[in-house]
């Protein structure tokens, strides 16, 4: 029943620090590798630390809490780093909010420290095995830490050490936060990938119309409450089917890979770019003029029309296209699709390699 209390606390931890790792893993600071790494360290210091003020009697058996497990899941997610940081972060405040520094916690401390020192090592070297190898051997290490360590600071044999009773608990119990552990990352993965399965062309990895309309609106709500511009730009390839005709359906696809490609490094970092239908690609321009619409889209075609397409082994093509512009809040909402597809039809009707901005 203890153990299953005690269990209970580090799933709870665990649970909701996964939320807030997930929440910090979307930080722009946090793109850099070793900044990730040492923010799991942190995170899951902090849980080992809380857990302490958790901790469950066990009779006879003194205090027993799960913090050592926080050092193998921060070794886990974010390698050697993450796992020393946690494990000073733990030795620290155990020092610190129980019982002072004396020389337990020194002990106790240099033994925490030498555990986040061979978990990290134990999860960053791919010869430790798989995932449940590297468990099982840190786990081990625990204990025979754990052990190494009450022995050091009491003298005490194995046959009246507390540790007889608590380890195979403890070994059943850190399977189990493994699995929990396994089975939440995955889940996040999975949701993460379908998410962006469910938004992304698969073809040329630009949004999708799904994409496209989920960012029309929010885009829009923004223009509307900031007072500012929003442009709407609708991109169709001239002639696109003799490219088909021509050199066959994959290098149709090749140029629509390679201008995904062009209009991807031709936008701002804020505008969102999709495939909006076959050979048409749609761009949203977030507080951005007419004019300053009209200036990219001839960049854009400009770039397009100068380039020459690898189609296959041997030959390349040259594409042009023709784009369409309008803008709000010259256009309203509800209009600014429609006017943009006829300022592209426009385009194509006046000759082809044309940017049309529709005027009203
Ligand atoms: P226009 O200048 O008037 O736009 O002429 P177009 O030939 O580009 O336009 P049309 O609408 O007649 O043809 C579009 C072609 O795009 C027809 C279709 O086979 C092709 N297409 C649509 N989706 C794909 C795709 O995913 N891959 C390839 N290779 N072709 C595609
Ligand atoms: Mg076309
Ligand atoms: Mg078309």
């Amino acid at each position: 029943m203890t153990i299953i209390t005690i269990l209970s606390v580090t799933f709870t931890l665990f649970f909701f620090s996964k939320q807030l790792v997930n929440a910090l893993l979307h930080m722009d600071l946090l793109r850099f590798d070793v900044r990730k790494r040492l923010m799991f360290g942190v995170v899951y210091g902090v849980c080992g630390i809380l857990i302490m003020f958790f901790g469950v009697p066990v009779s006879d058996h003194g205090i027993i809490d799960f913090r050592y497990f926080f050092i193998i899941i921060a070794a886990y997610y974010g390698g050697l780093h993450a796992s020393i940081l946690a494990s000073v972060l733990i030795a620290g405040g155990r020092a610190l909010l129980f019982g002072g520094l004396n020389e337990a916690a020194i002990t106790a401390g240099a033994f925490i420290l030498l555990l986040g020192v061979l978990s990290g090592i134990i999860f960053a070297y791919k010869r430790f095995g798989g995932y449940w190898a590297k468990w099982m051997v840190s786990l081990l290490v625990l204990m025979a830490l754990l052990y190494g360590n009450s022995w050091f600071t009491y003298g005490l044999v194995w046959s009246s050490s507390r540790y007889k009773f608590l380890f195979p608990p403890m070994l059943a119990s850190g399977l189990i936060v493994a699995y929990c552990v396994r089975y939440l990352t995955q889940r996040d993965e999975l949701f993460q990938q379908k998410d962006q399965e469910a938004t992304t062309d698969f073809l040329t990895q630009l949004a999708n119309v799904r994409a496209f309309d989920a960012a029309f609106n929010r885009l829009f709500i923004q223009a509307e409450s900031g007072k500012e511009p929003l442009a709407l730009l609708f991109l169709d390839i001239d002639y696109f089917k003799k490219i088909n005709d021509t050199y066959g359906h994959p290098a149709g696809d090749a140029v629509l890979r390679e201008l995904a490609a062009i209009v991807r490094r031709t936008v701002r970092a804020e505008d969102v770019a999709s495939r909006y239908g076959g050979e048409e690609f749609s761009i949203l321009l977030p507080n951005c003029s007419p004019s300053g619409a009209y200036a990219l889209a001839e960049n854009l075609r400009s770039k397009i029309e100068n380039c020459q397409i690898a189609v296959n082994d041997k030959q390349t093509v040259g594409v042009t296209v023709s784009i369409g512009i309008a803008c709000y809040p010259e256009v309203e909402q509800e209009f600014l699709i429609d006017y943009a597809d006829q300022a592209l039809y426009q385009a194509k009707l006046s000759g082809r390699n044309k940017t049309i901005l529709w005027r009203s």
